[in-house]
């Protein structure tokens, strides 16, 4: 017989951060504070206190220290760009690069820019070529720690026997490896030689999974369950999915995750991949999943037959220079720490309780 697990999961829009009285030094520090992350400002006069969203971590496996802003950019080919990663890296935030830059591309890119190159992370899927072509790069660009392993199903024996040999082939590279949804599979990579768990099925904004296959597990309560998991393990996760606006990413910290990855909100900037498109006087870019027939026939000359394509390709519309984004999303998390009394983003978990909600915004007006 089937089995029924009836135990409520929730997503982001099911759920609202309740604000709380704050032990926050002074009631001026706080309201001026307050406000100034409203406006979306990171700049602070001298002396004013701001909030701290940058976290120092160390590694279970790779025994690794990383200090940044956690926020990362995904590996996909239209976002995860070098132009990105110039970027990211001056707010110490971070960008998995798509695995599609060749060896020459890697090497022109460290040479340009050695600063970033600590706020990177070089992708790969489970795959023999795959492999190779990473061990290239990272040999060509030793200053690179980090490697990203990604499947749409983690939960392959042959994903995790993959990361196994990674982690013997890298022993002191930082390995992200993903994505599951679940406590025991999160616990079983870990185990295997990860440090850090992607987390989400079927929560992105151009992943046709569920639709697909019916396969998938409310982003709120997956990030909640795998980061009690991995944190048992002295491991990480990064929420990888499902953030539509910086609420959103908040409630992503506030429910335990260490990293946020986020592809559709880093959509559509002057430095995601692609021309822009011009059609009845509107500006727009393209954006697909990774395992969309766009994506598919650009890389890998086609949708296999096997299996059915799970990503959406939409144009959206042309948003300028990332930096805007970069404000909007930091001065918004900035904003929640101080409504929830937390002086830093570490504190954020500790500082959330959430309420469910009907509704999550008003909508006259939009
Ligand atoms: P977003 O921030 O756009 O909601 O989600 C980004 C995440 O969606 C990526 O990091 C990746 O895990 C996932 N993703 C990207 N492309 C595809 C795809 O083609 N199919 C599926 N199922 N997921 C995708």
């Amino acid at each position: 017989m089937p089995r029924i697990d009836a135990d409520l999961k929730l997503d982001f829009k099911d759920v609202l951060l309740r604000p709380k009285r704050s032990s926050l030094k002074s009631r001026s520090e706080k309201h001026r504070n307050h406000w100034r992350s409203f406006l979306g400002s990171h700049q602070h006069p001298e002396g004013l206190f701001q909030v701290d969203l940058e976290r120092t971590f160390t590694f279970r496996n790779s025994k690794q220290t990383y200090s940044g802003i956690p926020i990362i950019v995904a590996n996909m080919d239209t976002v995860g760009t070098f132009e990105m990663a110039v970027v990211m890296s001056q707010h110490a935030m971070f960008t998995a690069v798509h695995k599609h830059y060749s060896l020459d591309d890697w090497k022109r890119f460290a040479e340009n820019h050695p600063e970033c190159l600590q706020h990177i992370a070089v992708s790969s899927g489970s795959g023999q070529n795959d492999l190779e072509k990473m061990s290239r790069i990272l040999e060509a660009v030793p200053q690179v720690k980090f490697i990203c392993l990604d499947v749409a199903n983690g939960y392959s024996e042959h994903f995790v026997e993959f990361v196994k040999l990674v982690r013997s082939k890298f022993p002191e590279h930082t390995i992200m490896a993903g994505n599951v949804v679940t406590g025991e599979m999160v616990e079983e990579l870990i185990l295997s030689g990860a440090d850090i768990i992607k987390v989400g099925v079927g929560p992105g904004s151009v992943c046709t999974t569920r639709t697909k296959t019916g396969v998938g597990y409310p982003q709120l309560s997956a990030v909640i369950e795998c980061a009690d998991s991995a944190h048992g393990l002295k491991g990480h996760i990064i929420s990888d999915g499902g953030c539509t606006c910086p609420g959103d990413v908040a409630k992503a910290f506030g429910a335990g995750a260490d990293f946020v990855m986020l592809g559709g909100m880093f959509s559509g900037h002057t430095e995601c991949a692609g021309e822009v498109i011009e059609r009845n006087g509107q500006k727009l870019k393209l954006f697909y999943g990774m395992s969309s027939d766009t994506a598919m026939k650009k890389h890998a000359g086609g949708v296999a037959e096997y299996r059915a394509s799970e990503g959406k390709t939409v144009e959206v519309p042309y948003k300028g220079d990332v930096e805007n984004t970069i404000l909007d999303i930091l001065g918004g998390l900035r904003s929640t720490c101080t409504y929830v009394g937390a002086a830093k983003l570490k504190e954020l978990s500790r500082r959330a309780t959430f309420i469910r909600v009907t509704q999550q915004h008003n909508t006259v007006f939009c």
